[in-house]
């Protein structure tokens, strides 16, 4: 049975990078029948929020990742909080200790310092010496009596090459004299990362560890506490870590990095979804624009890059604007406007929201976008910039406006067509055509030089509202 999890900390937003490693997990899983298990390593007390946690999971939920085992759900590993299962870890810490695979260390953190820095200056690798390996009960007894608080150390073997072959990466072999024994337990009583990731990974019955190339470095260690305990060693896979588009490192620097930042600024989760599966994959043809199905038919572990992949944001874009235009029902895509136009102060009904959406779908890439593209449907009181004034001053642009204004001014309705047919009558009868036409129109309806279709833009907003815009226009450059 195919087991894999995704452990993330609760210290922050879920970032794109943890995203995308949530979704490997989750693609592997599916194409292969398997079970996703969402485990929140929340050892670290201080950087570690409930309310992170409940974020985490609701954007993964936004994204359309699900598991089938975790903290919000349960299931038959559990608990799945690692906050809950310090008794379990404590078992296992005092199981190494007996058989001699740990010991406690009184070294204080002054005295590490001086060594790591010796050893830096002689040009070692720094790691610790070893000294508290052998202590005798008397020593340790001294220790404690002076209040000194251990730390528990795995003990390393001697001269030992870790070997294992990455799904990803291939064969690894990484010699354990560039760590020596590494802590397990921290002066506060907490377990450290590379102990309890192994003992949930094996205690949750963890098949493939599928993670991020940073955590390469700690595999070699787990594998050491994987042996120690006498635990079946998973397989493992390390993603190609993600860079931005100058080839440094994908930070904040380089814009929205969080899964909630891209919500926020308009992204749909089809599109960022589609869009993370390709950072690090791709599919035998080369298709971009595939749904979750289509990934998780054709998603192959073999098929991962080693080499890193640059998050290209003006892709991403213009696939969020694929989904925008050709692949998102308008009902559901009004929905998940609703929210932005109302941000952008363009009240209306939802119904009307709907028509505007079919209005500009075309022309946006985000809902963010919405903000520019839908203004001419709402706002009625638009400014006119030295260019329009420049337009609307020339004799002939006031006399079209005038011309429609009279024209419509006795309608009670007005489509699109009928709209196109009084332009063509206006088109005769003042001999202007083409831009000359059109553009004084379009200032006096929307103050902007470009835009949606006038045809659309009138049937929509509708005559009274159309009539008004003429006669402010006409006011204004009369
Ligand atoms: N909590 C670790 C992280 O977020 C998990 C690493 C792992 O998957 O082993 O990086």
């Amino acid at each position: 049975m195919i087991r894999v999890r995704f452990a993330p900390s609760p210290t922050g937003f879920l970032h794109v990078g943890n995203a995308r490693t949530a979704l490997f997990n989750y693609l592997f899983a599916k194409h292969n029948n398997g079970k996703l298990i969402l485990r929140v390593e929340d050892t670290d007390k201080e950087r570690s929020k409930k309310e992170y946690e409940d974020m985490l999971i609701e954007d993964l939920k936004w994204l359309g990742i699900e598991w089938d085992e975790g903290p919000d759900i349960g299931g038959e590993y559990g608990p799945y909080r690692q906050s809950e299962r310090l008794d379990i870890y404590n078992k296992y810490i005092q199981e190494l200790l007996e058989k001699g695979h740990a010991y406690y260390c009184y070294c204080l953190p002054e005295e590490l310092e001086e060594e790591r820095k010796k050893a830096l200056a002689e040009g070692r690798p720094p790691r610790y010496s070893g000294k508290c390996r052998h202590l005798t009960q008397e020593e340790k007894k001294q220790y404690e009596e002076k209040g000194i608080k251990p730390v528990v150390r795995f003990k390393v073997p001697d001269g030992r090459i870790i070997v294992f072959d990455d799904l990803i990466k291939g064969h690894i072999e990484i010699g354990v004299d560039e760590f020596g024994d590494f802590v397990i337990v921290r002066q506060d009583g907490m377990p450290t990362y590379n102990f309890v990731v192994v003992v949930d990974d094996a205690l949750m019955k963890i098949s493939h560890v599928i993670r991020g190339e940073d955590h390469l470095s700690n595999t070699p260690k787990q594998i050491l506490i994987y042996e120690a305990l006498g635990f079946d060693i998973p397989e493992f896979a390390h993603l190609p870590i993600i860079l931005g588009e100058d080839r440094s490192k994908l930070s904040k620097r380089h814009g929205a990095v969080s899964v909630r930042a891209f919500k926020d600024e308009g992204y749909m989760p089809e599109a960022l979804f589609n869009f993370l599966s390709l950072l690090g994959w791709h599919p035998k043809e080369d298709r971009e624009i595939l749904s979750k199905e289509e990934i998780i038919n054709e998603f192959d572990i073999k098929d991962i890059h080693k080499s890193p992949a640059v998050f290209d944001r003006t892709k991403l874009r213009w696939m969020n604007g694929v989904y925008i235009r050709e692949i998102i029902p308008l009902e559901e895509l009004t929905k998940r406007a609703e929210p932005f136009f109302k941000g952008f102060g363009y009240i209306g009904s939802f119904d009307y929201y709907k028509k505007v959406m079919q209005a500009i779908r075309d022309s946006i890439e985000t809902l963010m976008d919405i903000k520019e593209r839908a203004r001419p449907f709402f706002v009625d009181e638009f400014e006119f910039d030295d260019k329009a004034k420049e337009e609307l001053s020339n004799e002939t642009a006031y006399k079209v406006i005038q011309t429609l204004y009279e024209k419509i001014k006795d309608r009670d309705t007005l489509t699109g067509e009928e709209f196109k047919k009084i332009m063509k009558e206006i088109q005769k009868e003042l001999k202007v055509k083409g831009r000359q036409l059109y553009h004084p129109v379009r200032i006096a309806l929307t103050g902007e030089h470009s835009g949606v279709g006038l045809d659309i833009l009138v049937e929509v907003i509708g005559i009274e509202r159309v009539k008004k815009r003429l006669q402010r226009a006409l006011e204004y450059f009369g």
